[in-house]
């Protein structure tokens, strides 16, 4: 008890697909083919130990075949729980229709082949599928699925497929043929074949990629029934936006039935969803950005001698919890934007499923401080002593947790909107951090973020919000909104006044709105569609003009950060802003410009960080917050840090957007059980 380990979901192995493609094998064709080695784990458990009895494959018992490999330690699939065959085995069926088996994946291959969408069931949940060369399918799911720009992640045929079409490294290769088959972002071939269509990922440099992991996902690219398939297929979660995946019959037809023109599901009932994960590379090692299928729940382990058992509910947005025992950590498989209630109603579900796997009673659990988050209100009805911590506090602490550091650091928690402790939104901050708490010594310059939740979405306004506190002056800065083509002159009108005189609008030091400020200054992207659109196509301008750049750069002569009233290092982000702008309406080269921003930015993260760690004594910095997803600025602020002989801590494969809070918030409720008594 305490020391128990629950599998994550194990991806095919090369003998099973061996098996699976040889006539003359019992498991022909199988689409539920698995042995010792591999087949779902977390998704199919009820409880613990891992027994099939308590698995969701107890509805299918054994024929005498599969009984004796079973029973008989010689075979492949000697103790294998959900061993079967195509006798004994779950069955794959299309929703609404008659057939079944065969004639269910003849009749979704051919669907898919003739440009149509299917909905596929596979380990976690449903995926959304269509042809991803034939840019006619692509477009049409996209309007469906109400996902104009948003880059689909992609399943390829086979490596030498993926080799046609992305650059990958041989650590990329391991990654990707591994047993945990996460979704990898390869940097697209410039002379690749181009099968792929390019409103797959639309003006991104990047796709998103993966293998194929569940049995009957190999069935969709190579069958005996003579239908030419292409080499990739879009694999995009099955739900409507915000929603959990759907793991049910039920769910899809409600949700994916308008989406589609078959579903192809299967009687192996799913416990616990799994997403898949979604990994990104830095400095050649994974780094990675949705922690969920394969990874979850493997713990984040600790050195330090915490005893006792607490549960933490994340964040709002890419939402995960953790359940934490002694020094070892479970982040969940990512469950979602608890802005839909489904997800909140699929967050309590799985908190109950995984305290059941773990055989654990948490003491103490910890959320976010925001007042009005679902995963707030979840923490707090659970009738537990609550304890509510920071959002950037919590980044950091995840980076520390996960990097088993002890020490206290100066973490630079970079990051979209979190709630503060003085009521303001932050985002841009510099903590001196420990396991107990923290404090705030910096922070980019404060702005007023007008207009709620449009301005999230909308970069024009934060740029006019940002020009106004630089600039001062109302008619001049409706003149430079202007002269940027931000917007109308009416609609500047309407955001100056609104600025001027703080309507709707909240003091803001987030670095993602800053980011979407500068990405709309520059005139890459004015407004977003997705979450990220803005201030990862500024990156990627950024990151293409350094590819081409001639001379080093030279920085500029601003002055880094200044102390204010309060004794906080303020950013000079609100000059640099400025600087830039006007720049830009000199004509100067928009990449030039968005390389200089991240450059300059680094710059005064860099400065600050040493100036607090002067103060602190403190030599360790953290690096969190979901703008940290940026690898330039990872990169420039990281290597800045260790020239001035800093140790450096980054994430690896806990995310460091909202997804790895939940794994700070534990960490922190751990440490505060040691020094409490908790009745
Ligand atoms: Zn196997
Ligand atoms: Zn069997
Ligand atoms: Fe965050």
């Amino acid at each position: 008890k305490g020391e128990i380990f629950v599998s994550p979901d194990i991806a095919i192995c090369d003998e099973c697909k061996e098996e699976m493609f040889d006539p003359k094998n019992r498991r022909y064709l199988h689409p539920f083919i698995n042995c010792t080695c591999c087949g779902p784990r977390l998704t199919i458990l009820d409880a613990l130990p891992y027994d099939r009895e308590r698995t969701s494959m107890k509805e299918f018992p054994m024929c005498p075949d599969c009984a004796k490999e079973y029973y008989d330690p010689a075979t492949r699939r000697y103790d294998a729980q959900p061993v079967c065959c195509n006798e004994c085995g779950p069955e794959v069926y299309l929703i609404g229709r008659e057939e079944r088996g065969r004639d269910a994946i003849i009749y979704t291959r051919r669907t898919i082949a003739e440009g149509g969408i299917v909905a596929i069931k596979g380990i976690g949940g449903f995926h959304l599928c269509c042809d991803a060369t034939n840019e006619e399918a692509v477009k049409r799911l996209r309007e469906l699925k109400k996902r104009p720009a948003k880059p689909f992640a992609v399943m390829a045929k086979d490596l030498e497929s993926v080799k046609r079409e992305c650059l990958i490294s041989e650590e990329q290769e391991k990654i990707l043929t591994g047993h945990q088959k996460p979704i990898l972002l390869l940097d697209k071939k410039e002379d690749g074949e181009e099968t792929l269509c390019e409103s797959i990922a639309p003006g991104n440099p990047k796709v998103g990629v993966m293998l194929p992991y569940a049995p009957v996902q190999l069935l969709l690219f190579t069958y005996d029934d003579g239908i030419r398939m292409p080499s990739f297929l879009v694999m995009t979660s099955g739900n409507t936006s915000g929603a959990p995946i759907c793991r049910e019959d039920k769910e899809a037809i409600q949700e994916l039935s308008r989406l589609c023109d078959c579903m192809l599901s299967h009687n192996r009932k799913i416990r616990i969803r799994a997403d898949d994960s979604v990994m990104d590379f830095y400095k050649n090692e994974p780094y990675m950005i949705r922690r969920s299928r394969g990874y979850a729940p493997l713990p984040t382990m600790v050195q330090m001698l915490w005893k006792g058992q607490v549960l933490a509910t994340g964040g709002e947005l890419k939402n995960t919890f953790c359940i934490g025992v002694d020094g070892r950590f479970y982040p969940s498989p990512y469950v979602g934007d608890l802005e839909d209630l489904r997800t909140v109603e699929a967050l309590k579900e799985t908190i109950g499923r995984m305290e059941t796997l773990l055989e654990v009673e948490p003491k103490v659990v910890a959320c976010d401080l925001h007042p009005k988050y679902n995963a707030t209100v979840v923490a707090e009805e659970l009738g537990l002593p609550v304890l509510k911590i920071q959002h950037h506090f919590a980044h950091i602490l995840s980076c520390m947790a996960e990097n088993d550091c002890e020490d206290p650091v100066i973490g630079v928690s970079f990051d979209g909107t979190g709630y503060g402790t003085d009521g303001t939104i932050w985002g841009g901050e510099i903590l001196r951090c420990d396991y107990n708490g923290f404090e705030r010594l910096g922070s980019i310059k404060p702005f007023w973020q007008v207009g709620g939740d449009l301005s999230a979405k909308e970069g024009w306004r934060i740029a006019g919000s940002l020009l106004y506190e630089e600039l001062q002056d109302k008619e001049k800065t409706v003149e430079w909104m202007k002269k940027l083509e931000l917007c109308t002159e009416p609609e500047a009108k309407v955001l100056v006044t609104m600025t001027g005189r703080h309507l709707n609008a909240v003091r803001s030091t987030s670095a993602g709105r800053l980011f979407d400020g500068v990405s709309a200054i520059l005139g890459i992207r004015k407004k977003s569609t997705f979450e990220g659109e803005a201030s990862t196509a500024l990156e990627f301008a950024a990151e293409a003009y350094e590819k081409t750049m001639q001379h080093p750069y030279e920085p500029l002569m601003l002055k880094p950060f200044t102390e204010t009233a309060e004794d906080r290092l303020i950013l000079n982000t609100g000059e640099l802003v400025k600087n830039l702008a006007k720049k830009r309406l000199a004509g100067e080269d928009t990449g030039q410009l968005a390389y200089e921003f991240h450059q300059e930015l680094a710059r005064q993260i860099i400065s600050a960080t040493l100036t607090a760690s002067h103060q602190t004594g403190i030599r360790k910095v953290a690096l969190s917050g979901g703008v940290f997803q940026n690898r330039l600025l990872l990169r420039l602020v990281e290597e800045g840090l260790v020239k001035q002989g800093l140790i450096t801590l980054h994430h690896h494969l806990i995310p460091p957007n909202d997804g790895g809070l939940s794994l700070g918030q534990a960490a922190y409720a751990m440490a505060y059980l040691q020094k409490h008594e908790i009745k």
